[in-house]
């Protein structure tokens, strides 16, 4: 059994708190660590590191900052992985998917290499005779990053990459569920040559998130979870005067039209919707195909595909898709199934009893593949997300009620569309109610240079992450007027400066 504590100043430091969670590996139940949850008074502390450091790192030089992040990407090249069994094995997604998870987070880090050139201002020559113009970003202070336990390589390196690059300092609050990627990252940044105190990790759950929210010397929160915390992290942080970005839940949809690919359209619905167990926010958890041919064709390609998911313990090579990551979350999404199964969607696949199929692995968090026909936009099982590996069969007599689906819900994440006609396909891009949309791709996340967000209760707040929006996110503007004594008229002016002179 190993623990984990908290990393502040660049050195490991033991939690006071007396307050232990435990960690478990999900492919074999059994648990094997524990993570120190910390106190206020600890939380504090942490702060007042970052804020002591603040003042050096942002007075480095831009290209130095740069050097930092690149002497990461190498790092994280060397280390990707261990960092992927780490996270295997404590969440649970296959070690394959565990790489991708860290080489999503590293393209970050390779994007914020480039800060020099991300940073430049703006400069307008001459506004007024002999006066001269420019604006320029600054990083805002101390900011924290809250992380979710579905990427916990990925989602704290999309945030810590963007926000150090910019020159702030960083506390990061991990998933209590999996947090030793977090804290093999902390030791990638200081391998790095990033100053102590610059990234810092505190382990915690609901004491330390509202600190940091409330804490008057943390200048911004980044969230990334599920919808009732992201609005509680948003309307706390900012009733505190913080900028906030709170990333919530998703209920992804994929709409086929008849003209599709359906082959094409099944391996893309099988890897988005199974893979990681249905536990990201950008997996299609709702298809949506165009007239019952389509629907019935869909299905009958899809059942065989679903009993044939090869599931087992997330380091098999052979495995498809892995367990849940605890028993409580497992128990959840069965809850779900069975809710659908009671609102009279129609049971075309049932994973629930999946469990004693596992030679060897019986306490691990295990479910089967599910996929549910003839669901309705009443349901509660459809309304909510599931976040497990089952799928939803919406039928839609056309195009315009098909679009209705994803734009009407209350989540607005990720949706996708499958079709050969370009028209359909801008009219959906144009249309849909959706924060990121693929065209025939099932699962269109933004690269790094791009900005991931999605709309309505998936995100609260007005800047995405990463790209050029998370370095809008980590600064804040300040915008120089300047003459020189030459240009000076002689007197007093008493009028507000216009364009006139
Ligand atoms: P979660 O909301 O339970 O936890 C997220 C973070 O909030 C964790 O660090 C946790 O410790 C903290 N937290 C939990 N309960 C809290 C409370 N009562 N008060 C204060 N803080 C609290 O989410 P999760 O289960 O770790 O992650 C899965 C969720 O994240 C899903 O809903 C998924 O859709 C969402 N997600 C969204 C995105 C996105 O970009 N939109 C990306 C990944 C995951």
């Amino acid at each position: 059994m190993y623990q984990h504590h908290h990393f502040v100043g660049g050195a490991l430091v033991e939690g006071q708190s007396g307050r232990l969670g435990p960690i478990f590996n999900p492919s074999t139940g059994e648990q094997q660590g524990e993570v120190a949850l910390a106190s206020k008074a600890e939380v504090e502390a942490a702060i007042a590191v970052a804020q002591g450091a603040f003042a050096d790192w942002a007075a480095t030089s831009v290209v130095k900052r740069a050097r930092v992040l690149q002497n990461l990407v190498q790092i994280l090249y060397r280390e990707k992985d261990n960092l992927a069994r780490a996270l295997s094995s404590e969440h649970g997604k296959v070690f394959s998917d565990a790489q991708g998870d860290v080489q999503r987070g590293l393209e970050v880090a390779e994007f914020a290499q480039g800060i020099p050139h991300l940073l430049k201002g703006e400069f307008s020559d001459n506004v007024s005779t002999g006066i001269d113009m420019y604006s320029m970003r600054k990083p805002l202070g101390v900011v924290a990053g809250i992380t979710p336990f579905n990427f916990p390589a990925m989602i704290p390196l999309w945030m810590s990459c963007m926000a150090i690059a910019c020159g702030n300092t960083f506390i990061l609050k991990p998933s209590e569920k999996d947090p030793s990627v977090p804290m093999l990252l902390a030791d990638c940044w200081k391998e790095a040559g990033l100053p102590d105190g610059v990234f810092n990790v505190v382990n915690g759950d609901k004491e330390s998130v509202d600190t940091l929210c409330t804490d008057p010397r943390v200048k911004a929160v980044s969230f990334v979870g599920s919808t009732p915390i992201a609005q509680y992290v948003y309307a706390t942080s900012t009733a505190h005067g913080k900028r906030c970005q709170a990333m919530g839940g998703a209920k992804n949809h994929m709409i086929i039209m008849p003209d599709a690919d359906l082959e094409q359209v099944a391996d893309a619905l099988v890897g988005s919707a199974y893979g990681s167990a249905g536990e990201r926010c950008m997996a299609i958890s709702v298809a949506v195909p165009v007239g019952d041919a389509v629907a019935d064709k869909m299905v009958e390609m899809l059942k065989p595909r679903v009993e044939a998911l090869k599931i087992g313990h997330s380091m098999d090579p052979e495995a498809e898709m892995g367990p849940l990551v605890t028993a409580q979350h497992r128990d959840k999404v069965k809850g779900y199934l069975d809710l659908a199964d009671e609102e009279g969607a129609k049971v075309v696949v049932d994973g629930r009893d999946f469990t004693y199929a596992m030679q060897g692995y019986e306490d691990g968090y295990y479910l089967g593949g599910s996929l549910f026909d003839h669901v309705k936009p009443g349901m509660r099982s459809y309304r909510e997300e599931i976040f497990g590996p089952t799928l939803q069969i919406m039928r839609a007599s056309n195009f315009e009620e098909a679009l209705s689906y994803p734009s009407d819900h209350e989540y607005g994440n990720g949706t996708s569309i499958f079709t050969r006609d370009g028209d359909t396909a801008r009219d959906y891009v144009a249309r849909v109610e959706v924060g990121m949309v693929g065209v025939n791709i099932p699962i269109p996340v933004p690269l790094a240079f791009h900005s991931f967000g999605g709309w309505k209760n998936s995100a609260f707040g007005d800047i995405n992450q990463h790209g050029l929006e998370g370095v809008r996110f980590f600064t804040k503007t300040k915008t120089v007027t300047q003459r020189w004594p030459k240009g000076m008229k002689e007197g007093a002016e008493f009028v507000i400066p216009t364009l006139n002179s």
